[in-house]
């Protein structure tokens, strides 16, 4: 259980926000069924909760990378459709199958698997055939498609197999007008045609992900897969900001600060003293540090808000703390300190850290460490 006295930090999970954005995605898609990505504890927000309101909100199908995250919903008492993609040899196929789970297969030894716990189950399992059309990732490779679609078959003509989907992953939607999206379709499209030309009849047939459902309606076919979108999060700057697309950030990071203290000028702040006192000043201490997901490259850029000014992390990011120079301010101990959140405080937002940081929003809100409770509001 949560404490309710003030928290060393948080990780505030606006639910109502990420059922608004599931309606909004929906809003866009024209028919296409929805799935809410839960993967990767919904990416740092709380794989169950997430997949309680994205359902509630109107998703159709709930989506993780690995078996386990998905039998960990099952566990949890969440009903519908599940597909899982991320497997590896000796998986939990049997326990998958059982649990109406969808499993994905980018090839032979993992059709092989699946056909096998389909035999020992006496189920049929349901499979979804997941393509390389580019990404040069997970899936079956153009020249082994042939053999994996005849393989899959064989096995539905022995009721060991049914393939309720065809699908496949962008490589570069998240870069405006890439033509690599549109190689992309039309790979996906001969792929397609050859399964159903071999008989192959799939409920669905997917390749969007949150930057294709917001900018290419001709990937959207029978489902869209979204998770950052769903999260509030624009997939990149470059295609805009989550406003732009009736979008709002669901999570707010914030901390206690822990200390406020007076130093003079010249003054060395952290590991290794990359920050000097420029002048005498008051520093707070923020108690989280890259253990908590804090990025250690947020030392000396990282952006946090405190008593209404932007500050920054000064020095390095520590273990458990990080430093900001107030600047002479006096805000009380265990003011706030939000690093980041929707912005309409005056907040940075996750993707300010990201710039920050030199990487991406999905990195920043996914990384954000189990020690951090999750309040849902
Ligand atoms: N589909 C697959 C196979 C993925 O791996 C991911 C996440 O990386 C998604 C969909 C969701 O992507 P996004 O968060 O950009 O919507």
């Amino acid at each position: 259980a949560v404490p309710t006295a003030p928290l060393r930090a948080r990780a505030e999970i606006d639910l109502g926000a990420l059922r608004a954005n599931v309606r909004a995605l929906r809003a866009r898609t024209r028919g296409a069924a929805l799935m809410a990505v839960v993967k990767s504890d919904g990416y740092g927000h709380g794989a169950v909760p997430c997949a309680r309101a994205a359902v509630a909100a109107g998703a159709d199908w709930l989506g993780t990378a690995t078996p386990e995250e998905a039998l960990a919903l099952r566990a949890a008492g969440l009903p519908g459709r599940m597909l899982c993609w991320l497997w590896v040899p000796g998986g939990p196929w049997r326990q998958a199958i059982e649990a109406d789970i969808d499993v994905s297969v980018s090839g032979l030894w993992a059709l092989r698997e699946a056909v096998e716990a389909a035999r020992q189950a006496g189920r049929t399992a349901r499979v979804q055939l997941k393509a390389d059309t580019g990404l040069g990732r997970n899936g079956c490779q153009p020249a082994d498609w042939p053999e994996l679609v005849a393989e899959a078959r064989r096995a539905e003509a022995d009721h060991l197999v049914r393939v309720t989907g065809l699908w496949s992953h962008f490589a570069c939607a998240d870069e405006p007008g890439h033509p690599s999206v549109a190689d992309q379709l039309d790979r996906f499209r001969e792929m397609l045609a050859h399964a159903e030309e071999q008989g192959l009849r799939p409920e669905v047939r997917h390749i969007a992900n949150s930057p294709a459902t917001l900018t290419v309606p001709e990937s959207h076919f029978d489902l869209v897969r979204t998770g950052i979108a769903m999260y509030g999060i624009s997939p990149s700057p470059e295609l805009g900001t989550p406003a732009d697309f009736g979008l709002r950030p669901v999570m707010t990071l914030s901390a206690s600060l822990a200390l406020v203290k007076h130093v003079p000028g010249e003054h060395g702040v952290s590991y290794g003293h990359h920050y000097v006192t420029p002048g005498p000043t008051t520093l707070g201490l923020v108690p989280v540090g890259y253990a908590d997901g804090i990025p250690r490259h947020a030392s000396g850029t990282g952006p946090v808000l405190v008593d209404g000014k932007w500050r920054t992390v000064a020095g390095r990011v520590a273990m458990d703390q990080f430093v900001v120079d107030l600047g002479g301010d006096e805000p009380a101990v265990g003011s706030e300190a939000v690093l980041f959140g929707p912005g309409d405080r005056g907040e940075p937002t996750a993707e300010d850290w990201a710039q920050a940081c030199g990487t991406i929003a999905y990195e920043i809100v996914t990384r954000i460490g189990t020690r951090v409770p999750r309040v849902y509001v």
